[in-house]
């Protein structure tokens, strides 16, 4: 028997679409023009298997909908879909137990992937209460090849853009395989792929540009999503930057944790380094060279004695990048911060977020997290400047007192190089991979997006 899907929306035009595609797709499928009609047929003799709501509908108003169809129908998976784009919808329904939530306009693949997870999911989900046989669909077929990966479902992060100082979030959404990372924004609809093409700045952070789609301050996130080996997602943007949140990939990385990695069809492709390629500038160097898996090696010094001179070298895998890298921290200097304020950056930054070194140390209360926690943030830097690569790296990538620009001069320099690279099909990872909220995979480097 299929499984049958419950489509709610006023629109009929939508209505058709959707049935049109699902039933395509071998789903029954129930309509509803109003709330009241979908909770009656919540009660239907064969109950739907999952529910897609538009939330702004006249009548009943679509977050109270998706919370009378919580209560009444509390395991059944609902995706919601909204057209008019606040950061605000996406928390409330999320929060409200709602599966995932897309962002109209959507590609319908998107949402055939994000049905296809719903369905699959009850199994990860459920707790022990229920040991019915099921006949859930899964999610992917056993894979033959090391498969792209996305995020397990929709995230919402929210807090205050470093540079701009203003209340910002994002919603990290899935996408299909060959999607590559993309950034869009909320409200206008415009993206920017997540790639070193559409760097526009290296002032401080690394700001991505394409037409009137700006994301600033997307390293640390590109960072987080690199470690955890997610290749396809888009991170929507309430605003032009990316939050600081405490300054570290740490919040990302939690958040990613939490929903999960899901696999999907496909081969994943990885940039091959085949030739050392090296960039210097007086005592700054950075370079990337032949190696099996992804290792950063980073080295700074600094006149200050807090800082010094720092060295820290770490082989990239989900785990070493959430344990080695993830928590530290921006760092600057007191004596910087009245510069920055009068060129317009750092606005939003305080200890809550920048470790400030003073003259005598580190002044915020809690100390440092590591003594070379100011090394650990260059190399997580570093991750999240060579993820604008557009795929994962099997190479080791070098530098000392570099920063975002040497890191994506280097980045450039390879890519001008054609006998300096290959693009290869990665073989398949000798250890299973933990589907839900793992920490731990044991596969050797991860990976970033697609290119
Ligand atoms: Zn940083």
């Amino acid at each position: 028997m299929s499984d049958t899907i419950l489509v709610v929306d006023d629109e009929e035009e939508i209505r058709n679409t959707l049935r049109g595609v699902l039933a395509d797709e071998g789903f029954d499928v129930l309509e509803a023009s109003d709330g009241r009609r979908a909770l009656e047929l919540l009660e239907a003799d064969a109950p739907p298997r999952l529910a897609i709501v538009d939330v702004w509908m006249p009548e009943i108003d679509g977050i109270e909908l998706v919370e009378r169809m919580r209560s009444q129908a509390p395991r059944l998976p609902i995706i919601v879909i909204s057209g008019h784009g606040t950061i605000e919808t996406a928390v409330r329904v999320i929060r409200l137990g709602a599966f995932d939530f897309l962002e109209k306009p959507f590609q319908l693949d998107a949402l055939l992937n994000v049905v296809g997870r719903a369905l699959g999911s009850d199994a990860a989900d459920d707790d022990a209460e229920d040991d019915a046989p099921r006949t859930a669909t899964p999610t992917v077929a056993p894979p033959r090849r090391m498969p792209e990966r996305t995020i397990g479902k929709s995230v919402v992060v929210n807090g205050q853009g470093l540079h701009s100082g203003i209340r910002t979030g994002l919603i990290l959404q899935p996408l299909p395989p060959g999607s590559g990372i993309v950034c869009g924004n909320i409200s206008s609809g415009e993206t920017v792929p997540a790639l070193v093409d559409h760097i526009d700045s290296t002032g401080y952070a690394t700001t991505l540009v394409r037409g009137g789609m700006v994301a600033k301050t997307v390293e640390h996130l590109m960072a987080a999503l690199y470690g955890a080996g997610i290749d396809n997602a888009m991170i929507e943007i309430d605003g032009p930057e990316v939050p600081i949140l405490d300054g570290s990939a740490a919040e990302f990385s939690d958040a990613i944790a939490d929903v999960g990695v899901a696999r999907l069809d496909g081969p994943r492709r990885m940039i091959e380094v085949l030739k050392p390629v090296r960039i210097e500038n007086g005592a700054q160097f950075g370079e990337l060279l032949p190696h099996e898996g992804f290792r950063v090696d980073v080295e700074i010094q600094f006149a200050e004695e807090t800082i010094g001179r720092q060295r820290v070298v770490v082989d990239v895998t989900p785990d070493s990048f959430r344990k080695e890298l993830a928590p530290a921290r921006t760092f600057g200097f007191m004596r910087d911060v009245e510069r920055l304020w009068a060129a317009g950056y750092a606005l939003g930054a305080s200890l809550e977020n920048t470790v400030v070194v003073g003259e005598d140390g580190v002044m915020n209360p809690g100390g440092l997290r590591w003594r070379d926690e100011f090394v650990r943030h260059k190399a997580l830097d570093a991750v999240g400047d060579l993820a604008l690569a557009g795929l994962p790296m099997k190479a080791a990538f070098r530098s000392c007192r570099g920063g975002h620009r040497l890191n994506s001069l280097v980045l450039a320099a390879l890519f001008a190089d054609p006998t300096a690279y290959r693009v290869v099909e990665r073989a398949p990872a000798r250890a299973p991979v933990r589907q839900r909220g793992g920490a731990a995979y044991a596969a050797a480097p991860m990976a970033a997006p697609d290119r």
